[in-house]
C-alpha cells in the first residue's frame, strides 16, 4: 500500500504494479526489474523513480516460503522520497561547502607561505598586504561557517531570537557606513522617516538581514545607486533595500529564498557566495513573525523588503 491517492489500496497485484510501472520515470526499465524480481528465487530490492507527483519507492520483492514449496512472491514498499531528498541535500551541501571553503583556504595557504619563504625579503608594506588578505579570508571561512550553523539551526527550528524594543535608524547607519567602505561603485541613499517607531526584534539578527542584502546590492550590481528605507505601516515597519541591478525573472522570485538556489552559477561563482544569505535571511525574518520578499523589473533592479511588528507601546 502506497497511499490513498490512487495507488495501491484494495488493487490487485498486478493492477497495482501496472500501476506504477505506468507512473515510473522510465516505465520500461521498471517493467524489466519488477518482472526480474518477480521471477528471482531471492530476496531483491528495486528502487523505483515514480513522477506526477515525484517520489521515490523502495520494493522489496521476497519469496513467500511454506514448508511444501514456494506460496509466491511477496513485495515491501517503502517510500523513501525524504531519505533521498535528504541524500541530495546532503551531497549538494557537501559540494558546496568544499568548493567554498577551498578558495579562501587555498588563498591564507598560498599567502603564509609565500611570507614564510626564506630566499625572500618582503618589505614590510607587501608583508602587511599579504597579512591583511589572511586576515580577510579569514573571516570569509568564520562567515561560512556562521551561515552554515545559522542555516541548520532554521531548520531544525531551534534558531534563538533576542527580541527586544529596537532602533531601526541605528542599526540602518551602522550597515550602511560599514558597506559604503567595501565598494567604489555603489553610493548610498538612507530615506528614514523622522518619526520611526522601535520594533520588536533581536538587533544582531536584524543587522545580519541588513548585511545580507546590501551585500548582495553590491555583488550582482555593477554599480549604481542603493537606497535603504523604512515605510511605518498601521502595525508594522517595511524596511526595503533598492539597487540599479539587472533585476531578477519573477519565476525567481521565490525561488532564491531557498538555501543553495543561485540564479547564475557563473556569476555567483566570480562574486563568492553560497546561495545560503538569502534563505537565512528568510529564516530570521519568520522567526520573528515578519516576512520578506523581493519586486523586480528585469533590466532596472530589485527591491527587497522585509516588514516587521512595531512595539507594542510605540504605536500612535
Ligand atoms: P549568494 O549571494 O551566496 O549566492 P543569496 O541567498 O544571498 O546567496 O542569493 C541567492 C541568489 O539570488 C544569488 O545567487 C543571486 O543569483 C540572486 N540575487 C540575490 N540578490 C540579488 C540582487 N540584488 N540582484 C540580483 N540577483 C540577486
Amino acid at each position: 500500500m502506497l497511499d490513498a491517492r490512487g495507488l495501491g489500496i484494495g488493487a490487485a497485484a498486478e493492477q497495482f504494479i501496472e500501476q506504477i510501472v505506468t507512473q515510473s520515470s522510465n516505465a520500461k526499465a521498471a517493467r524489466v526489474q519488477i518482472s526480474d524480481a518477480l521471477a528471482a528465487e531471492s530476496e531483491t530490492a528495486v528502487e523505483l523513480e515514480l513522477t506526477n507527483p515525484p517520489r521515490h519507492i523502495s520494493a522489496r520483492f521476497f519469496p513467500l516460503r511454506a514448508p511444501r514449496g514456494n506460496l509466491g512472491t511477496g513485495v515491501l514498499l517503502r517510500d523513501v522520497t525524504r531519505e533521498r531528498q535528504a541524500d541530495a541535500m546532503k551531497s549538494q551541501l557537501l559540494s558546496t561547502v568544499s568548493h567554498e571553503l577551498r578558495t579562501p583556504l587555498a588563498s591564507i595557504k598560498g599567502f603564509a607561505t609565500t611570507l614564510l619563504r626564506q630566499d625572500v625579503k618582503w618589505d614590510e608594506a607587501t608583508q602587511r598586504d599579504f597579512l591583511r588578505i589572511i586576515e580577510e579570508e579569514t573571516d570569509r571561512l568564520t562567515e561560512i561557517i556562521d551561515n552554515l550553523l545559522d542555516m541548520s539551526q532554521i531548520e531544525a527550528g531551534v534558531l534563538r531570537i533576542a527580541k527586544e524594543p529596537t532602533q531601526l535608524r541605528s542599526i540602518i547607519r551602522e550597515v550602511v557606513d560599514e558597506m559604503r567602505m567595501r565598494t567604489e561603485a555603489h553610493w548610498f541613499v538612507v530615506d528614514l522617516p523622522a518619526d520611526l517607531p522601535r520594533i520588536i526584534a533581536d538587533p544582531r539578527r536584524i543587522r545580519q538581514v541588513l548585511h545580507n542584502l546590501i551585500e548582495n546590492a553590491i555583488k550582482y550590481t555593477e554599480g549604481g545607486q542603493i537606497t535603504v528605507a523604512c515605510e511605518i505601516e498601521p502595525a508594522q515597519v517595511v524596511v526595503s533595500v533598492s539597487d540599479q541591478g539587472a533585476g531578477i525573472a519573477s519565476e525567481y522570485s521565490d525561488k532564491i529564498f531557498e538555501r543553495f538556489f543561485q540564479m547564475d552559477g557563473k556569476s555567483t561563482r566570480r562574486v563568492g557566495g553560497a546561495g545560503l544569505g538569502l534563505s537565512i535571511s528568510r529564516g530570521i525574518i519568520e522567526a520573528h513573525g515578519g516576512r520578506i520578499w523581493v519586486e523586480s523589473i528585469v533590466g532596472q533592479g530589485s527591491i527587497f523588503r522585509f516588514a516587521l511588528p512595531i512595539a507594542p507601546n510605540e504605536t500612535s
